[in-house]
């Protein structure tokens, strides 16, 4: 069943708001099995909604809307459905009386202009907005179903993950994608590719995507058949043959992050975490600490950027800074072991590297890096280059950082 994306505002098309809920949904669907075939912005106007919806319902099983469903007049979207539908607005008294709940929780008297959102297309369904005013509605008519949801991405996330993909699966569950994510990380994707091809067989209707992020390369197996269960057998062929052949690179499975693992391996072995971060000051810590529960285990961090920060905070010698650099092997140990000491911690990580886009030299080009690792047994420091962009090498050094940690963990050479 094909997908077809429409987010709706002016926003969008002038440049101001990056449209994030396409990419989103996408990517949620994809994972569940569907196609996306078209994506479409249309601005906050009457006319081209109702062009783009119609299009869009020839051509498309499955059409998403994300924005324009607000209660102020420049919010067009259900207007914009009632026209292509023909279909009335209906006033859903449920709708409205959870909304004055939500207002009076929170002291607030609603107001009145909320009343729209209590009005559905006449033989709509809706699902639940946790988060907002706006319910997401569904259409479905003709084998063709028109799901519209608010703009807002929190709100349209939460809408989709709870009731708009749970939704899709009840319709499509005699067809059969089979889709498995396995995340790797630590290689790039060239290197991943010449250690995987040689020994690779694809099936008929299987396939395999090599996805590279900062955090890693996801590889992404695809399996079609007859049926679902064959879907799942010939894709768990596959992956079984990419754990043999990449396995020690591979931290997790489908939406698992690297710094969720990292957490699991910290908290189940009881052991804990400090950071000396130069070049990523803070990013580190903010990847460690986005996992809920992280202070079972990560006690905090240095945010060591200049130098007498890495002398005075983290004992770092002046002689070794005045001879190596701040950018070396040796310095990188040093923040380790005197992060280490500083937080009495199991482990410590250190990151000091240079950004860019000034600051390089031959010897030592922008995207030049050290990642510092200490912990009861030893302290050592690994060398890498991130590449040109100041964004991207901060973000990868801070996932090498993390990797280099699982792997000492679980002994991973
Ligand atoms: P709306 O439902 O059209 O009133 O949108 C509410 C807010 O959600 C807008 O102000 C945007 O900041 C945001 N938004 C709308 N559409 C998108 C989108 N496709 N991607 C990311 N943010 C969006
Ligand atoms: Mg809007």
């Amino acid at each position: 069943m094909n997908v077809e994306i429409i987010t709706v505002g002016d926003e969008l098309l002038l440049g101001y708001t990056v449209d994030t809920n396409s990419s989103y949904i996408a990517r949620q669907l994809g994972a569940a099995g569907f196609t996306v075939r078209y994506k479409t912005s249309v601005g906050d106007s009457l006319d081209a909604m109702e062009e783009a919806f119609q299009l869009a319902l020839k051509r498309s099983h499955i059409v998403i809307v994300t924005g324009g469903l607000g209660p102020t007049d420049d919010d067009l979207t259900k207007r914009a459905i009632v026209k292509v539908f023909k279909r009335n607005l209906i006033f859903h008294e449920e709708i409205l009386e959870d909304l004055r709940i939500r207002f009076a929780k929170r002291g607030l008297e609603m107001p009145a202009i909320n009343q729209n959102q209590a009005l559905l297309p006449q033989a709509a369904e809706f699902f639940p907005n946790k988060y907002g005013s706006a319910v997401g509605i569904c259409i479905a008519e003709h084998g063709r179903v028109f799901i519209s949801l608010p703009g807002v991405p929190l709100e349209m996330q939460q809408i989709l993950d709870d009731e708009v993909v749970p939704y899709l699966e009840r319709l499509k569950l005699n067809s059969s994608i089979h889709v498995a994510t396995l995340r790797t990380t630590g290689i790039f994707e060239s290197a991943l590719a010449e250690k995987i091809k040689p020994g690779l067989r694809l099936e008929p209707g299987v396939r395999l995507a090599y996805l590279p992020g900062f955090s890693g390369v996801d590889l992404r197996v695809m399996a079609s058949a007859a049926d679902p269960e064959e879907g799942a057998q010939k894709a768990g062929k596959l992956v079984d043959y990419l754990e043999r052949t990449v396995g020690k690179y591979i931290y997790g499975r489908d939406s698992e992050t690297l710094e969720a693992i990292i957490g699991q391996l910290l908290g189940d072995n009881d052991k804990t975490l400090g950071v000396a971060e130069s070049c990523t000051a803070g990013q580190l810590g903010m990847i460690i600490t986005s996992v809920p529960g992280s202070s079972r285990y990560f006690f905090g961090g240095v945010l060591a950027y200049a130098n007498d920060v890495k002398v005075n905070q983290l004992g770092v010698s002046p002689e070794l800074l005045n001879e190596q650099g701040a950018v070396s092997e040796e310095c990188a140990v040093a923040m380790a072991q005197g992060c280490r000491s500083l937080l009495g911690t199991d482990y410590a990580l250190s990151i000091t590297g240079i950004a860019g886009p000034e600051g390089g030299s031959n010897e030592k080009p922008v995207g030049t890096s050290y990642i510092g690792l200490a912990s009861a047994h030893a302290a050592r420091a690994r060398l890498f280059n991130f590449g040109t962009e100041r964004h991207a090498i901060r973000a990868r050094a801070s996932y090498a950082a993390l990797e280099m940690l699982r792997r000492e963990i679980l002994d991973i050479k």
